[in-house]
């Protein structure tokens, strides 16, 4: 299996990409890792005319504090992610996801750009910045515009961005303090992709009833759910297995799977309500654990 041929460019500034993908229309299609596109072209399910390879870009590196956020780099490796002190110090929730992506060698390669723009749905990345209500900087060569997850991830292997467009950045708001989480995969084996993946983020308040929480769930659709009601359910509840055993069975009614050759519709939605009864409980006992606790704690 080879590829259709295609042209090169490796450009160093990100002026320079949005240009040369503006000036060859829509065949042209960013590399970032190349860890699903190169695959892609190999079995010419996808066949560009030119590719402009990002890796040369600094400006697309790094992952760096704001006030009440971290930004993300698009062209930041899953391994740099899953390395990031400043990551593990302030949402742990990114660094256990970022770690049941493939396996090692893939997660030297693959970005969180890429990630993020290929939109499969049950890739870790959509999932978490839909749960954390991260935001994506996107850039083409008439300027620039943020567009927050829930309006970014639009079906299989789609998303809102235009075909010269480019991800720079991640913003992702650091959860609050006392802020559970869970991150929950059923797989077929280590480092498959998920048939479901679920993660979930839950603060306790002091009197041990929840104040606010947010769900999401991969494999289940086109694009990442988020369980919409989960709020209106729980919110003012105290997370107790009777409370959270109810909410896992109406929150599913959100779902509508479709079966493929890995589960069916029916295997998913069993899969999902016992991940999110699961993801719920050790996102909300977090604040009874009194901190960081590698299981669900999210302390900033
Ligand atoms: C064996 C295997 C197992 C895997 N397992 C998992 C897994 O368990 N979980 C998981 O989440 N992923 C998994 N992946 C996918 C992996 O995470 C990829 O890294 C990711 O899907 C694509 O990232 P990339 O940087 O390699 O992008 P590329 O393959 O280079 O590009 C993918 C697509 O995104 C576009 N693109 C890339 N960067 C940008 C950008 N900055 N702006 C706009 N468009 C851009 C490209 O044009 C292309 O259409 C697996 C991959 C393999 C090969």
């Amino acid at each position: 299996v080879r590829p259709a041929p295609f042209s090169y460019t490796a450009p160093e500034t990100v002026e320079e990409a949005v240009a040369a993908l503006a000036d060859a229309g829509p065949d042209a299609k960013a590399l970032a890792g190349g860890q699903s596109l190169l695959a892609m072209m190999n079995f010419r399910v996808a066949r560009p005319s030119l590719l402009v390879d990002l890796r040369r870009i600094p400006e697309l590196t790094g992952i760096s504090a704001g006030h009440d956020s971290v930004r993300v780099g698009a062209m930041t490796t899953h391994a740099e992610a899953e390395y990031s002190e400043l990551l593990l110090a302030s949402m742990p929730v990114v660094r256990r996801a970022v770690t049941l992506i493939g396996h090692p060698a893939i997660r030297n390669r693959g970005t969180v750009g890429g990630s993020l723009a290929h939109a499969d749905p049950a890739a870790e990345w959509p999932v978490v910045a839909l749960t954390l209500g991260a935001r994506m900087r996107c850039e083409n060569n008439q300027g620039s515009r943020w567009i927050d997850s829930d309006r970014f991830f639009e079906d299989y292997f789609e998303t809102a961005l235009g075909p010269e467009e480019l991800i720079t950045d991640v913003e992702i708001p650091i959860p609050r303090r006392y802020t559970g989480w869970s991150v929950q995969e059923f797989a077929r084996q280590s480092g498959a992709f998920a048939i479901v993946l679920v993660v979930a983020v839950v603060r306790v308040g002091d009197d041990g009833r929840i104040e606010d929480l947010e769900i999401c769930v991969g494999g289940c659709g086109g694009a990442p759910v988020r369980l919409e009601s989960a709020r209106t359910k729980l919110v003012g509840e105290r997370p107790t297995d009777r409370v959270l055993e109810q909410a896992a069975r109406d929150l599913i009614d959100d779902l509508a799977p479709r079966s493929d050759v890995h589960a069916t519709s029916e295997d998913r939605v069993a899969i999902a309500r016992a991940l999110v009864k699961r993801a719920l409980t050790e996102a909300g006992a977090a604040r009874s654990f009194g901190g960081p606790n590698g299981g669900g704690a999210d302390e900033v």
